[in-house]
């Protein structure tokens, strides 16, 4: 992954007593670090089951735009309102992360990068244009645009930066209220209090908890498998010559998404397609090859590849806020968490000390109660629950899967692993990019060894030979 090289050589301690605290962040990404540096005050932490930013931030393309794919369109379609508070809410998330960027001076690479949104489809030109007519209407500076043959709209107050380096700054300000290697597995109410157990064994007891472990590893109140599905994409990266300073993403799938990123005298060119609600038959190294060729990077050199997976909820909107009394949650980013992220904290900031509660027509996770639907992910992780489908192993040729275990063979040595997610008994597949078992339907992932790597289980897979 291109961003790995960038992680803060840095370890806050783990947890190695029990104790009773304010206020509790669950999760060190972009939106459980956006949290912290919000709330910072002396009875407020954050624990991270591994090191800051190892999560689903570190696979990001770091993009900070409203022009998202086509969700103004899918909005504007159900409700104008929804649109516009929307737009309004990822235009001040964009005014917040440049406020944050001056005011602690970061050096996180932030540039102004025209946003594009492209098609070479009929049908989608209509919708882009409403899209742009939307924008006009709400005195956006939009334009038509054209590039490489695909045509849409620009917008110009968009932006890319450097996500680990932004992270990295909050963690080295905020490193004294930071457990790191510490995984909670049960949250419990008891009287006033959550009870937050951790995998050590050590308890933290806190008055309010705010979760922001992307995929949530309890069930109630969200139910997310019924309520939300999952998306995989690969992204490839390679060195260019030169930096066309822009980035743009494709209306329809087959997604096309691309951005550079400068770093001295290297110019990175992210290219990043293959979006999916991924199944059992995953095939992460063809996927790879696809974002090869839809891009024609054949004759380029590779420098990094990788795939990651984001939670697409139903109404294409964020679950930001509220779930219980002094209970709070931050996720369902549906691909768009570098807004949605650090917007979520100011959100849940204003709302514990002030009672604003900023978005909450749009964000409210209590919403889910009202359109609850049984998303393909659910059917298909029933269905292989019920006639026990297997993965398609016909592309292995160092894994072997065998009566649910898999044997991952690295220099002669052997690895077993159960390949049943603890999560909820899905069959993992196992990803020969990252080489990482992947389960397709609520984004668990273990390394090829069976540790637990992200997503909901709270066990690791590996089985002693
Ligand atoms: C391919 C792809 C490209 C993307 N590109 C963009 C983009 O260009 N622009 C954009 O805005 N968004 C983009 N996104 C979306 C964005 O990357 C994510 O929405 C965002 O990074 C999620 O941040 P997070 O803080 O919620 O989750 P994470 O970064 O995953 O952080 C959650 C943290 O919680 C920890 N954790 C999990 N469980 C526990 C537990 N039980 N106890 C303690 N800690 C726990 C994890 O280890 C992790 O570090 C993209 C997503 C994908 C999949």
């Amino acid at each position: 992954m291109l961003w790995k090289k960038y992680l803060i050589d840095l370890t806050c301690p783990s947890l190695k007593e029990n104790q009773t605290i304010d206020t509790l962040i669950i999760g060190g990404g972009i939106a459980g670090l956006s949290t912290l540096y919000f709330l910072n005050k002396s009875n407020v932490f954050l624990v991270e089951a591994k090191t800051v930013g190892s999560g689903v931030t570190l696979g990001t393309t770091g993009k900070i735009t409203y022009l998202q794919q086509d969700i103004l369109y899918k909005l504007l379609t159900k409700n104008g309102n929804l649109a516009i508070n929307y737009l309004k809410s990822q235009k001040d998330a964009i005014k917040l992360i440049k406020e944050i960027v001056k005011r602690e001076n970061i050096a996180c690479d932030l540039e102004q990068s025209n946003s594009l949104l492209l098609t070479n489809k009929v049908n989608d030109l209509e919708k882009i244009d409403k899209i742009y007519q939307f924008l006009k209407s709400q005195k956006v500076r939009v334009k038509y645009t054209e590039y490489q043959k695909l045509y849409g709209i620009m917008v110009n107050d968009t932006y890319t930066f450097n996500p680990i380096k932004f992270i990295n700054y909050l963690k080295i300000k905020l490193q004294d209220k930071i457990y790191e290697n510490t995984k909670i597995v049960n949250i419990k109410k008891v009287k006033k209090d959550y009870v937050c157990e951790t995998d050590k064994g050590f308890t933290i007891k806190a008055k309010k908890v705010i979760i922001t472990c992307q995929y949530p590893f309890f069930l109630k109140p969200l139910w997310l498998p019924a309520s939300s599905t999952i998306e995989k994409s690969s992204i490839v990266v390679v060195k260019e010559k030169t930096n066309p300073h822009l980035n743009y993403i494709t209306y329809s799938k087959p997604i096309l998404s691309y951005r550079t990123y400068e770093d001295g005298d290297n110019i990175y060119g992210i290219y990043l397609s293959c979006s999916h609600n991924p199944t059992f038959k995953e095939n992460d190294k063809s996927n790879q090859n696809k974002v090869i060729k839809a891009f024609n990077l054949t004759e380029k050199d590779i420098v990094y590849s990788w795939t990651n997976m984001d939670i697409m909820m139903g109404d294409n909107l964020p679950l930001i806020g509220k779930v219980d009394n002094n209970l709070y949650i931050a996720t369902g980013f549906n691909t768009w968490g570098m807004t949605n992220g650090v917007l979520s904290g100011k959100i849940i900031y204003e709302e514990i000390n002030n009672n604003k509660v900023m978005y909450d027509n749009i964000f409210n996770p209590g919403r889910i109660k009202k359109y609850q639907k049984f998303y393909k992910s659910f059917t298909t992780n029933l269905i292989a629950f019920i006639k026990g489908i297997k993965p398609n192993k016909k592309w292995y040729d160092s894994v072997i899967i065998n009566n649910n275990v898999g044997i991952v063979k690295v220099k002669e040595k052997s690895y077993y692993v159960k390949t049943i997610c603890p999560h909820l008994k899905c069959p993992l597949v196992f990803n020969e990019v990252d080489k990482t078992w992947d389960c397709p339907c609520h984004s668990s992932r273990f390394t090829y060894d069976g540790k637990w790597l992200k997503g909901p289980s709270k066990e690791n897979i590996t089985l002693k030979k």
